[in-house]
């Protein structure tokens, strides 16, 4: 059986390392914040070129205390796409805005600058560009109507640890970037994670705040915030792999240039790794009109797939109320119902991307 992702090689690959890391959270009884989480918002946020990391429990965390230091609440609109994991729209949801949709390339599977300007109202107060499967959104076009209209930037970077866009790194071009940690990720905690880049010396403060329980010290609280710390053990086993991300990032992208190698001059729909970046495939998907079919075949042979997403965010009953129609976001909607992701981690032999391969492209010229 070749699996969609393999946390067990990745863990047997580190486990000496892994041991002693939760040991000394043990010694220490460090559970939540403390020293190694203090060291390891550092390291990554030198990590994303940015100059403040402040670790919370989750992505979605991460999202939504960056709309609430931004001063985002109810009779506020928060422009997104609707092509991506649910968590965007429920932070924006959680704040009290309201989410307002703009649809995506279709080759980049990211926000399109173009339709951006016209969802802009007097109400519109942030943008949430999405670095999709481990791409960079267009961030210059963004970033220039952004500050046009005097918009926050919040970067959902949860899927593009180590992404970068002209050079820059997701995380280091809004005003936040949002990360998870979540195990899956390219980064995976063991158990979940998230973490705010900022280079607001303003915005670091007010997070730090917000993630626990708005205080500024101990029991002087001067925000209403929440309970979103890191635990310590996170930080720690988080420690440990960052030490090999950028080799496990180098090891996704060759997988992604072996697919694509053997997909080259066949008639499977190959996904575009765009000129203006560093694409670091949390996700590699193909696209087809006959994805059932596929997939059924390949989970036949071994082979697992996924499918990231199904249902863009506007056609979710969870998110009916925002009124959207099927029809009104054609490339999220038809994205999400060819999209079809094959196997995609660090430790994919050449063997196991050879087998995957060539059953896409057997059942591609079938
Ligand atoms: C995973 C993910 C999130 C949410 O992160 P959690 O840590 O699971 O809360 C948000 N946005 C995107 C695009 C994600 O992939």
């Amino acid at each position: 059986m070749i699996p969609f992702v393999d946390l067990k090689a990745q863990y047997a690959s580190i486990k000496d390392e892994i041991g002693p890391a939760i040991q000394g959270i043990l010694d220490t009884c460090q559970f939540t914040l403390g020293n190694e989480v203090a060291a390891f918002e550092k390291e990554f946020a030198t990590y994303s070129q940015a100059e403040h990391g402040i670790a919370v429990n989750t992505g979605t965390s991460a999202l939504h205390l960056s709309l609430l230091t931004a001063g985002i609440g109810a009779g506020d609109e928060v422009i997104t796409v609707p092509f991506t994991f649910v968590a965007t729209v429920a932070a924006i949801y959680y704040s009290g805005a309201k989410t307002v949709f703009v649809d995506i390339d279709p080759v980049s599977f990211t926000m399109d600058p173009a339709k951006l300007e016209a969802a802009i109202t007097p109400k519109t107060k942030a943008i949430i560009p999405v670095h999709l499967y481990g791409q960079s959104a267009d961030m210059d076009p963004i970033l220039a109507i952004a500050k046009k209209h005097n918009l926050v930037v919040i970067e959902d970077a949860c899927q593009a640890h180590g992404a970068e866009y002209k050079g820059r790194r997701a995380g280091s071009m809004g005003d936040f970037g949002c990360f998870s940690f979540y195990p899956g990720k390219n980064l995976g905690a063991y158990g979940e994670g998230g973490l705010v880049t900022t280079n607001n010396a303003k915005y670091n403060h007010t997070l730090r705040m917000l993630r626990d329980w708005g205080a500024e010290k101990k029991y002087q609280h001067v925000l209403k915030g929440y309970n979103y710390r890191m635990e310590g053990i996170q930080g720690a086993v988080l420690r440990v792999k960052m030490k090999h991300l950028e080799k496990w990032t180098e090891a996704r992208r060759a997988a992604a240039a072996r697919y694509d190698k053997a997909f080259a001059g066949s008639k499977v729909a190959a996904p575009a790794a765009m000129s203006w970046g560093r694409h670091v495939y949390h996700i590699y998907a193909i696209r087809t009109k006959a994805r059932q079919q596929w997939q059924d075949a390949l989970q036949a042979q071994g082979i697992q797939t996924g499918i990231h997403y199904p249902i863009p965010v506007h056609l979710l009953p969870a998110y009916a109320d925002l009124g959207y129609k099927v029809g009104q976001f054609p490339h999220s909607e038809q994205a999400a119902n060819e999209v079809l992701s094959l196997p995609m981690f660090p430790e994919l032999t050449s063997q196991q991307i050879e087998t995957v391969a060539n059953a896409v492209k057997a059942l591609a010229s079938a």
